[in-house]
C-alpha cells in the first residue's frame, strides 16, 4: 500500500517541493486536493488544439469541444453510476448545485409549515441555502443530532423525520468528522415519509465508490476540484423525475429552445440548467481526474485512506493533551481527522506545523453549528489522500508532538 502511495505520489508535480525549509506534507485535502500530471496535460492539450465554444458552431473546434465536453459528461455518469447523461449537470461545484435546489425544488415544493431537515454536521454550503428558504417559504429548519462520537443519530433522524418532511439534505461524508452517513438507510427513512432525498457528496465522491442509484438519492452535488480536478467546476446528479419537475435557476445562452418577445422554452435535459458559456476546460479536466482515480479504483483510494487512518490513530490517542473528534473506528472514516491539542489554538497549531513543512488547517471548516456543538470555537484537521504515505504520517505525528512540546514551554 505504501509503495503504491508512493508510486501515485510521484505523478502530483506539486508535492515534490521544499516548504520553510522541510520537504512538503500536504494533508489540507479536505479543503482541495491537488492535480495529478495527467490532468494538467490534458487541460494544456485542450486549450491549445480543441478550445471553442461548446454546442453552437459547426466548424470543427466547436464540434471537437462539444464531443469532448460531453464525452465528460458519460465519465461522470458511469463514475457515479446514473442511469444517463440527462441526469449529470455541470456546475461551478457543490455549493452551486445545494443553491440551485434550495431555489429550484425549494420553489417546487416547499409551501408554508413544512419542515426542511439537515444535522448539526453540515458545511455551511449545506444550511445557509436552506436556512435562506425556510425563511423565504415560512417553512421550519431542523436538524439532527449527533451522537457522543460524532456519528449522525439514527434514532433522531427518525424522529426528526415526519410526514410534514419535504426536504431532507445531508452530507454524505462529514468534512470535519470525517464520519460516512448511512445514505441509503436515510433514503428509505426520507422517501418512506414521502420527501427528496438531497445529498452533499463534496467530501464522498473523492474518496468512496458512489453509486446513486445504489444510495436511491433524487440529488447528489460534488465539487471538481476536491477529487483532483481543476476548481469551477462540479457535479449536480438529479432523478430524471425531478430534473423534469423542477425550474432551471439560472437562464440565458445555451439553455434555449425558443426565445420570444414575452416567454421563452427551455432546452431538454441535461442543458435545460446549463445556463451560459459552460467550463469546457474544467469539465474535460473533470473526467481525465476520473480516469485517473478510476484507473487506481475508488474502493483502493478508501481502503488506503482508512489504512492511513489506523496506522496514525493509535499514535494520535497516545499524545497527552490532544483530543480528537468524532469516531476513532477506521471503518467509520475518510482520511479526515479534526483535533485539539489542549491550551493550544488551533491556528497556532497550523501555524507551528507549517514551519515543519506540514499543511493542516485549522478554523471552523465552514461548520459554525458543528463546533458549537462540538463547544469548540475551532479545530486543526488533517485530511489525508491517495498520495499520502506512511511517511507523510510519521512527518504529521512528528510535528504535532513538536508544535506541543514548544508551547508547553510557554510562560509561566
Ligand atoms: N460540503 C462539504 C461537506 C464540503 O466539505 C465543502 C467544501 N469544503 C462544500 C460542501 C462546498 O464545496 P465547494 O466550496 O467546492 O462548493
Amino acid at each position: 500500500m505504501t509503495i503504491q502511495s508512493e508510486k501515485w505520489r510521484a505523478d502530483f508535480p506539486i508535492l515534490h517541493q521544499v516548504v520553510n525549509d522541510e520537504p512538503l506534507v500536504y494533508l489540507d485535502n479536505a479543503a482541495t486536493s491537488q492535480k495529478p500530471t495527467a490532468v494538467l496535460d490534458a487541460l494544456e492539450a485542450y486549450y491549445r488544439t480543441s478550445n471553442a465554444n461548446v454546442h453552437r458552431g459547426v466548424h470543427t473546434l466547436a464540434e471537437r469541444a462539444t464531443t469532448q465536453y460531453e464525452n465528460a459528461r458519460e465519465t461522470v455518469r458511469h463514475f457515479i453510476n446514473a442511469k444517463e447523461t440527462a441526469e449529470v449537470l455541470f456546475t461551478r461545484g457543490t455549493t452551486t448545485g445545494l443553491n440551485w435546489l434550495s431555489q429550484s425544488l425549494g420553489e417546487a415544493v416547499i409551501e408554508p409549515g413544512d419542515e426542511i431537515v439537515i444535522s448539526y454536521m453540515e458545511h455551511h454550503s449545506n444550511i445557509i441555502p436552506w436556512q435562506q428558504l425556510a425563511k423565504r417559504k415560512q417553512a421550519r429548519l431542523k436538524y439532527i443530532e449527533l451522537t457522543e462520537d460524532g456519528q449522525l443519530d439514527m434514532d433522531d433522524a427518525r424522529k426528526q423525520i415526519t410526514d410534514k418532511t419535504k426536504i431532507v439534505s445531508l452530507t454524505h461524508v462529514s468534512n470535519v468528522l470525517g464520519v460516512v452517513n448511512p445514505i441509503k438507510e436515510l433514503a428509505a427513512l426520507v422517501h418512506d415519509k414521502g420527501g427528496v432525498m438531497v445529498v452533499d457528496g463534496a467530501q464522498a465522491a473523492p474518496h468512496m465508490p458512489v453509486d446513486v442509484q445504489a444510495l436511491d438519492a433524487d440529488f447528489y452535488a460534488f465539487s471538481g476540484h476536491k477529487m483532483l480536478a481543476p476548481t469551477g467546476i462540479g457535479v449536480l446528479y438529479g432523478k430524471r423525475e425531478w430534473l423534469e419537475r423542477i425550474e432551471p435557476v439560472e437562464f440565458g445562452g445555451e439553455m434555449i429552445d425558443f426565445v420570444g418577445l414575452e416567454d421563452s422554452t427551455w432546452k431538454e435535459l441535461p442543458w435545460k440548467f446549463e445556463a451560459g458559456t459552460p467550463n469546457m476546460a474544467g469539465a474535460i479536466g473533470l473526467a481525465k481526474a476520473i480516469d485517473y482515480l478510476e484507473s487506481i479504483g475508488m474502493r483502493e483510494i478508501m481502503d488506503h485512506e482508512q489504512e492511513i487512518v489506523n496506522y496514525v490513530m493509535p499514535k494520535l490517542e497516545q499524545i497527552e493533551g490532544l483530543t480528537i473528534f468524532g469516531p476513532k473506528d477506521p471503518k467509520d472514516h475518510t482520511g479526515v481527522i479534526a483535533f485539539n491539542i489542549d491550551g493550544v489554538h488551533p491556528h497556532d497549531v497550523a501555524t507551528a506545523m507549517d514551519m515543519e513543512g506540514v499543511a493542516v488547517r485549522a478554523g471552523h471548516h465552514c461548520a459554525q453549528p458543528l463546533m458549537n456543538y462540538l463547544s469548540q470555537p475551532a479545530t486543526a484537521r488533517a485530511s489525508f489522500y491517495l498520495y499520502n504515505t506512511h511517511a507523510d504520517a510519521d512527518k504529521f505525528v512528528e510535528a504535532l508532538i513538536a508544535t506541543k512540546e514548544f508551547f508547553s514551554y510557554g510562560p509561566n
